[in-house]
């Protein structure tokens, strides 16, 4: 298979072809971040015999890049001691309004009813949670505090579909917890007796054509050497998104291309899903991303999002992935925050202002705004946020209050005018990816099941329609990777 340059379906190889198999396994899981590690780990422990395939020389993947922040929720052990009450329902009437639209809703339910059980799972694989509660908004805490709001539950409109909880539980590590997390988990899959292959390529699927094209196997390079895996029960791969793949990038979900940064690493280039799509699985959500635009210290939120049109689009004390998404994909990625003297402070990125102005009339010359059309946006919020109102967008009035004390300032949020080093960037990671039931099992674009092949992770489609919560990709990796894992092991062949 060639590198990153293609977006098809890597072609598969037929059973015939295949003299004699170098390698062995009831089940052969591809690729080692967290849906990898939990898919081996369940599936060893269902009985199998697993052998794990990995491009790198160690487990990790994006996974051990990340935060760290996994979502749970119903009422976990660190919920409870922290004063939240949470349920199954109330996780899944939230999860159904912010991950739309048109998740799947199958898989929510099942991630949510045994969320509290994979908590205990999580624990009892030695991925330890402090029972704290860190009261800053969006990302992970700097502590080794564990929980967070990290999806807008407690802002508008979520508030009034769901009773809010925090649900981003962070495992016991200072700052980002996605290397600690991948750790312990690299450590639990080792104790299970997972064999493991590093420094190789799973290039293609070995197919069975005299047997509903059953995957039975895979074609891996170990420097130049290719050599042959049988796979008895089952491959799930587990081999991350395509947020690496450029032409990937730009063939599904063009807008992606244009971000600053991706939340993704090399071994992000698609392989996974193109190999699949070569046994004939179908993919789908192509299009959505997950794109952050973390604007913190959260005072600078007590200003205002504006769009090219000097005009707000959505309530500025929300999810900074949903202000993004917003920003991104609605706004053809055109978002300015309007602050004033009181609250304005570079962000924790180093991002400084780009406009500066004593009144509010100059900033929107100095923009380049519509003619009073920031004049007027200003003078209506005021207006309102005076009241502790919001009639248009319903912040939260904590976050409400007059933007009257200059100097005027913007901080230059578009797409196009960053510079890398100094701003929030946009930044993000595809959620588009192979069509699997609950189980992990591959469908087909007619909804048949492909025998003898699992996925998990970013490679699939997970949870996720087009909206996003921090927390969902290690969240529904790791639970849909032992569902997978475990069906692998488990089902009649
Ligand atoms: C900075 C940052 C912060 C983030 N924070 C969070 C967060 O707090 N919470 C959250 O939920 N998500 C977060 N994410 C996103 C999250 O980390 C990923 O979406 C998630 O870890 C994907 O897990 P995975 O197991 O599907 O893939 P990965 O962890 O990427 O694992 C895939 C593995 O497959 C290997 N591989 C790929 N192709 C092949 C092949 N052909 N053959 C063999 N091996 C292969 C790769 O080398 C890799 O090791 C963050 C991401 C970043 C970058």
């Amino acid at each position: 298979m060639a590198g990153s340059d293609r977006v098809g379906p890597a072609a598969v190889r037929k059973v015939g072809t295949v003299g004699s198999w170098d390698l062995e396994a009831d089940v052969v899981v591809v690729g080692y971040g967290c849906a990898g590690a939990c898919a081996a780990i369940a599936a060893r422990e269902a009985g199998a015999d697993v052998l794990l395939i990995e491009r790198a020389s160690g487990g990790g993947g994006t996974s051990a890049n990340s935060g760290g922040l996994i979502y749970m929720g119903g009422g976990t052990p660190v919920q409870q001691a922290a004063g939240f009450e949470d349920t199954p329902e109330e996780m899944y009437k939230f999860l159904m309004a912010a991950l739309g639209p048109d998740p799947d809703e199958a898989k929510i339910r099942i991630f949510c009813d045994e969320s509290v059980a994979h908590f205990h799972w999580l624990e009892a694989h030695g991925v330890p949670f402090k029972r704290t509660f860190y009261d800053e908004p969006g990302m992970e805490a700097p502590t080794d505090d564990c929980l967070v709001f990290s999806g807008g539950e407690d802002g508008h409109p979520f508030n009034l579909i769901a009773k809010p909880a925090p649900r981003a539980h962070k495992p016991q590590h200072p700052g980002a917890g996605g290397g600690f997390l991948m750790q312990r988990l690299v450590a639990a899959t080792e104790r299970s007796g997972t064999r493991f292959e590093f420094d190789t390529r799973c290039e293609h699927l070995v197919v069975d054509d005299r047997d509903h094209n059953r995957v039975v196997g895979a074609v891996i390079r170990q420097n130049r050497t290719e050599r042959l895996v049988r796979a008895r029960r089952g491959v799930v791969l587990t081999a991350g998104g395509f947020a690496s793949n450029h032409e990937m990038v730009l063939r599904h979900t063009p807008l992606l291309a244009r971000c600053a940064a991706f939340n993704a690493t090399e071994g992000d280039d698609g392989s996974g899903i193109r190999m699949a799509m070569g046994a004939g699985a179908d993919i789908i959500r192509m299009h959505a991303v997950e794109v952050a635009y973390p604007l913190v210290p959260h005072r600078l939120l007590r200003g205002i999002l504006v769009n090219r049109y000097g005009q707000r689009f959505i309530n500025e004390d929300t999810y900074f992935g949903r202000l993004a998404q917003e920003g991104l994909l609605r706004q053809d990625g055109e978002m300015l925050l309007i602050v004033d003297n009181a609250i304005y402070e570079p962000t924790i990125f180093g991002m400084q202002a780009a406009f500066v102005e004593e009144t509010v009339a100059d900033l929107e010359r100095a923009i380049g705004l519509p003619t009073e059309s920031l004049q007027d946006t200003v003078a209506y919020y005021n207006r309102f946020a005076a009241r502790g109102e919001d009639p248009l967008f319903h912040k939260r009035p904590s976050f409400l209050r007059p933007l009257s004390e200059p100097p005027y300032a913007a901080l230059d949020c578009r797409v196009g005018s960053q510079d890398v080093n100094v701003s929030a960037v946009f930044s993000g990671l595809t959620l588009g990816g192979l069509h699997t039931l609950p189980t992990g099992e591959v469908l087909d674009p007619d909804a048949n099941i492909i025998p003898g092949l699992y996925a998990a992770g970013r490679t699939t489609s997970g949870i996720a329609g087009g909206g996003y919560c921090t927390g969902i990709s290690l969240g529904d990796g790791t639970f849909f990777g032992r569902q997978a894992g475990q069906r692998a092991a488990t089902a009649s062949i």
